[in-house]
């Protein structure tokens, strides 16, 4: 049978500049101040950063990583704590808890919007509970009513991992502001891009003092005498890649806007073929930066090919897709619990505990934010190769 034609399309393609970028970045080449010290980006950058989400407090650091780990120095979570993460999350919100040798305790995620389930928090807290950190998964905020209920219940610190989230909405309040600390994370494939890079935003001064300290080996700003009043070590974001993020910040509220209008798009068409079901959107989001789009993929309706295969094939196709991250504690090292001298005691996660995490890690495939950012034409195209994937496959049993 000859194959349906679906005429190929070339994505956009990411990370996105302009001459913003080129300028920003020849001033601080030319003003020969390359760090936060002498220069003025990093500054400018935070202080932006901080206007957009309607934060008082901002700090630029390395990357998003390191955002956590200095995000629980300041709060100064460690041994014999335990910090509450999502199932389903990149590995950095959990290597976070134990680098500073806390407990990660895992709890599932909800099967429709992939983000921690509140409802299984209160389970899983117990004397030693110090944090929860939510994941607003690809760009979908968490539902903070409850997990802020359930903090100041508990006197738990909140610290949103929003890594995913840059300019992302729960009832018309930005992230950032819900919690204790917020983290973002400023890696190549991110919403807003440094190569390499994070922040941090709090309300609350004294934890930007500490934040501040221990993001630049404990010395207090202006320094010349080598104090070190805390423990701290070199996190710092250099002027060269602030000069990147004042650029890309510039940029996002246009392309958070052009992202919400196709990922609604992509929904219909998406949702009109039998076996995919994209991540669902609870009424309280009102901005969703889609970092990533998501959405199971059934095999049994397509021919039993299997959801790495179709990723493949998908990919045979021009269109960039990924697998789903797996449940956190389903990676070779927490399994065998290889936590060095970080943790001793074993870390078991029943596989009963994590249903929707591991459904997620076998059927869900992502897009990256930046399909979202072309023409329809590109919308309409991944649509047409998944149509004609499924059709090839019914010829062929
Ligand atoms: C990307 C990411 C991080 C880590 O950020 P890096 O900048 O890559 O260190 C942390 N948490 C989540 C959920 C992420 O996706």
């Amino acid at each position: 049978m000859a194959e349906m034609e679906v005429k190929r399309v070339e994505f956009i393609k990411w990370p996105m500049s302009n001459h913003r970028e080129q300028e920003l970045v020849n001033e601080v080449v030319a003003s020969g101040n390359w760090w936060r010290m002498t220069g003025d980006k990093v500054k400018t950058f935070e202080k932006n950063f901080a206007e957009y989400h309607n934060a008082k407090y901002c700090l630029g650091v390395s990357n998003g990583t390191v955002a956590l780990e200095v995000a629980m120095a300041a709060l100064d979570i460690g041994a014999g704590d335990e910090v509450i993460v999502p199932a389903n999350t990149f590995i950095s919100t959990v290597t976070a808890v134990i680098y500073c040798n806390a407990k990660p305790v895992v709890v599932d995620v909800e099967p429709d919007y992939f983000c921690i389930d509140a409802s299984k928090i209160e389970a899983a807290i117990t004397p030693r509970t110090k944090a929860i950190i939510p994941v607003h998964m690809a760009g979908h905020a968490c539902d903070m009513d409850e997990i802020c209920r359930i903090a100041k219940k508990h006197k738990l610190y909140i610290i949103e991992d929003a890594s995913h989230a840059h300019g992302a909405e729960w009832k018309g309040r930005k992230v950032g502001n819900f919690g204790d600390i917020a983290t973002f994370s400023c890696q190549n494939g991110k919403l807003m891009t440094s190569g390499e890079g994070g922040v941090i935003l709090t309300n609350n001064e004294e934890l930007y003092e500490r934040l501040y300290l221990i993001h630049t080996g404990g010395r207090p700003k202006g320094d010349k005498l080598y104090r070190h009043v805390l423990l701290g070590s070199n996190y710092r974001l250099s002027e060269i890649q602030a000069a990147l993020l004042i650029a890309q910040l510039e940029r996002l509220p246009e392309l958070t806007e052009k992202r919400e209008i196709h990922a609604e798009k992509l929904d219909k068409l998406m949702c009109s073929i039998e076996g995919i079901i994209p991540q669902k959107r609870d009424s309280a989001v009102t901005i969703n930066p889609h970092y990533m789009y998501m959405f199971y993929y059934d095999s049994s309706k397509f021919g039993n090919v299997s959801r790495n295969e179709f990723v493949e094939l998908l990919n045979q196709e021009g269109v960039p897709a990924y697998v789903s991250y797996p449940v956190v504690s389903n990676t070779e090292f927490f399994k065998e619990n290889r936590f060095r001298s970080h943790i001793k005691e074993a870390i078991t996660v029943l596989d009963s505990d994590v249903v929707n995490a591991k459904r997620i890690e076998d059927e869900v495939i992502w897009l990256p934010h930046y399909v979202l950012l072309g023409e329809e034409a590109h919308l309409e195209y991944i649509a047409e190769v998944i149509k004609k994937l499924k059709k090839s496959f019914a010829e062929n049993v």
